[in-house]
């Protein structure tokens, strides 16, 4: 069976490690018609769009995609095109699971944790005002006539949007995977204390919902704490089930607890859709150097293969990522750094493919 797949390379070191990862799979054996599509600044000339229709017709149609990174400028110009496709296609649920692997260079072992973060609403979902805009004035005279003490008439403001339904949808779908993939225990992670409208709606939804599911174990930590928690007892944690924004730190923390930015793969999952990627940006800074890891992008694609039903593929491909890196004598630069303290003696990023590969 041949399966159609929308493969959206990225740029900064998207096009080299979505190459590596394509070799990988295709070395399995499956069979997978790539559909080829371009997004991000490099395509703004052609179409006045970072993504354009045509990108959105074909993952509809394939209703699978694996991309790499796609910068978006920060400050100013166009929104993400990650966050786009997330909100397009609704992707609420974000995968992201951290896992050691022998010489993955970490000094953490036996890490395996999964994030489970909201991918639709909270200060994500960029609805926004510039200081000085008229709607900055119509919200301070709310917000006053409610009551509460007026905020900076210099400010800027970002709106926070936490639904019922959106944080059921979430923490279910933490306690259906927990259950699936036979965890224990799900944390739901918030600053309630703090954003008691918001988050404390959040908490409450978690605590309803943790009730229907008595076989799993449940507790609810501030982010902040959790933090501390990961980085000194990471192994108390599980599954860890995230608001929006608090899920995208809290990814980073974990991939530094399995060897970096290089090793975290993910998945953003929704009802008819499911777009892979990694956990990673377009590092500009090692862009088109051939010192990129790729075993992010190549754990992506094993998730991919696993929704496509080619569960074996997958494994194999994370066996083989496993041997290669215990191996430890063809890993890329930030792994033989986290190892010896120097990128010497490092392979570049198809090299390792190679070896996986082999
Ligand atoms: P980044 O994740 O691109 O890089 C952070 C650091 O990690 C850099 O030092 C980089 O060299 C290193 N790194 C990242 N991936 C690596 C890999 N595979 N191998 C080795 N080292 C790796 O974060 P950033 O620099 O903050 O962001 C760069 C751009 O990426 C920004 O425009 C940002 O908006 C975008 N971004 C995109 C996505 C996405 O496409 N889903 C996600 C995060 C950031």
């Amino acid at each position: 069976m041949t399966h159609d797949v929308v493969l959206i390379p990225g740029d900064g070191i998207g096009p080299e490690i979505t190459s590596a990862m394509r070799r990988v799979v295709e070395a399995t054996g499956v069979q997978i018609n790539w559909n080829v599509q371009d997004a991000g600044a490099g395509v703004m000339g052609e179409y006045g769009t970072p993504l354009p229709e045509h990108v959105l017709e074909a993952v509809r149609a394939t209703k699978v995609a694996i991309k790499g990174p796609i910068t978006t400028p920060v400050g100013t110009g166009f929104r993400s095109v990650n966050v786009a496709l997330r909100k397009e296609f609704d992707l609420y649920a974000c995968v992201r699971p951290c896992l050691s692997q022998p010489g993955d260079g970490s000094r953490y072992r036996d890490i395996d944790l999964v994030i489970v973060r909201e991918n639709t609403e909270d200060l994500y979902a960029g609805i926004e005002f510039d200081e000085g805009s008229p709607e900055v004035v119509e919200l301070s005279k709310l917000v006053e006539a409610s009551g509460q003490k007026p905020f900076a008439a210099d400010s800027a403001i970002s709106i926070k949007p936490i639904s019922i339904a959106r944080s059921r949808r979430i923490v279910e779908y933490a306690f259906e995977y927990a259950r699936r993939c036979g965890r224990k225990k799900v944390t739901c992670v918030h600053k309630a204390n703090i954003m008691k409208a918001t988050d404390g709606l959040y908490l409450r939804i978690a605590r309803e919902v943790a009730e229907r599911y008595p076989d799993i174990e449940f507790n609810d930590k501030i982010v902040d704490a959790t933090c501390m928690g990961l980085v000194q007892e990471p192994h108390d944690f599980d599954v860890l089930v995230c608001l929006n924004l608090y899920g995208d730190i809290v990814s980073d923390l974990c991939a530094g607890l399995v060897g970096g930015l290089g090793m975290a793969p993910g998945a953003n999952i929704g009802a008819d859709v499911a777009i892979f990627e990694p956990t990673h940006g377009s590092a500009p800074d090692i862009a088109g150097k051939d010192i990129a890891n790729p075993t992010a992008e190549i754990l992506s694609a094993a998730m991919l293969l696993d929704h496509l039903g080619e569960t074996d593929a997958a494994e194999r491909i994370r066996a083989a990522v496993r041997a290669t890196l215990a191996e430890g004598s063809q890993v890329t630069g930030d792994v033989q750094r986290a190892l010896t303290g120097s990128a010497e003696g490092a392979v570049g990023t198809q090299a390792y493919a190679d070896a996986v590969i082999s």
